[in-house]
């Protein structure tokens, strides 16, 4: 045992991993049985559009690699985001772009900068690259702050990341801020994973913006979360040297067709979206009645709340046994925090009668 630590790059001895959300799989049966509500990962509670399970049981040719520059798929995307295809590479969860952008442009001490509390992945990758993380906290109602911006710009910059809207918070970021972000000159990460919730993209300012990049998701709103399959509209060298470097098969056959599927039957799926922005509000105004919880307003799939007065750990884990799956956080600027993700009208129904019964307690 250990022998061949000594071999590993010796910054991977501090590299926590991420720590990913519980599978149902490894519920108890006890829990299972009671019918397991995942509201831990922003998934998509309603699943993808029928027309993407047709779509994979007819799929034939899964003995020949996929199409290595998702041609078919790219089209439709260019008419679905109003970009030409050639600006457009698609990945294996846009996480998969989020690492290929971070190789890309980050060497050793390099240094990226973002807005926390954020999505874990980007501080992830670039640790994982040996560079360097520059946290800007955000303000009490978690909305980006730029009056530090030119103090943490340096000349070992090479990316800044923001989320629109940011995870876990939920905050909308007003475009004027991205905007501010984009004078820099320096390479602009626009995180779009949860746009279909809001609806606000930067996607026409490509021409205008040389530095900006674009990314979404198929995971959140098309249901697709277990299928991997992201994408990201790009200035075009960018976006040539993402097709140099990604592993040319790194999107498969199963997610291409069901990504194409989406794409033609958005109108049920938009339908689902707006399903889902309707129970948020719903939620929303519940979490305020409950004592012990100060929701934030949220513009994606889920509402982060700061416990107050309770240890959200433990209620964690209450809701955990009762089959109601959620995030915890406990983090500088997002200390004892939950997110929930939002479900259908009962599983909310089931959340708050248990968090009611956690209040009575
Ligand atoms: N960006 C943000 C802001 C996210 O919240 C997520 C998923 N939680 C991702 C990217 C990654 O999505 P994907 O499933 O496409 O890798």
């Amino acid at each position: 045992m250990g022998s061949l630590q000594k071999f590993m790059r010796p910054e991977l001895g501090k590299f926590a991993g991420y720590a990913a959300c519980k599978s149902p799989e490894v519920l108890t049966e006890e829990v299972r049985r009671l019918g397991v509500v995942k509201l831990d990962a922003n998934e998509n509670v309603y699943g993808p559009s029928p027309a993407v399970t047709r779509a994979l049981g007819q799929l034939n040719d899964v003995h020949i690699y996929p199409d290595s520059c998702q041609t078919e798929l790219r089209k439709a995307l260019a008419q679905y985001a109003g970009v030409p295809s050639e600006n457009i590479v698609a990945g294996s969860g846009s996480d998969q772009l989020i690492d290929l952008l971070v190789r890309m442009f980050v060497s050793p001490d390099d240094e990226v900068i973002t807005f926390t509390p954020t999505f874990a992945m980007y501080k992830f990758f670039t640790d994982l690259a040996g560079g360097k993380f520059i946290a800007v906290p955000r303000d009490n109602d978690y909305q980006v702050v730029l009056d530090r911006l030119p103090e943490v710009v340096s000349d070992r910059t090479k990316l800044i990341f923001i989320a629109m809207p940011n995870n876990p918070t939920g905050t909308q970021v007003p475009l004027e801020t991205v905007y501010t972000l984009l004078q820099t000159g320096l390479p602009v990460v626009v995180d779009e994973a949860y746009y279909e919730f809001t609806g606000q993209t930067l996607a026409d300012k490509l021409d205008q913006y040389p530095n900006l990049i674009i990314l979404r998701t198929f995971s959140k709103w098309a249901g697709l979360a277990g299928l991997r399959i992201g994408y990201g509209l790009f200035p075009d060298e960018v976006a040539r040297k993402l097709d140099a470097i990604k592993d040319p098969y790194c999107v498969n056959a199963a997610a291409v067709t069901a990504a194409r599927a989406s794409l033609n039957d958005l109108d049920y799926l938009m339908d689902k979206v707006k399903l889902i922005i309707q129970e948020r509000e719903r939620l929303f105004q519940a979490l305020q009645g409950v004592y012990y919880l100060k929701p934030f307003p949220s513009a994606a799939n889920f509402i982060l709340c700061r416990v107050e007065g309770k240890n959200g750990a433990e209620i964690q884990s209450r809701l955990e046994q009762r089959g109601i799956l959620v995030r915890y956080f406990n983090s500088p600027n997002m200390e004892n925090s939950l997110r929930f993700s939002i479900g259908k009208p009962h599983d909310t129904d089931r959340l708050l009668t248990e968090l009611l019964k956690i209040g009575e307690a």
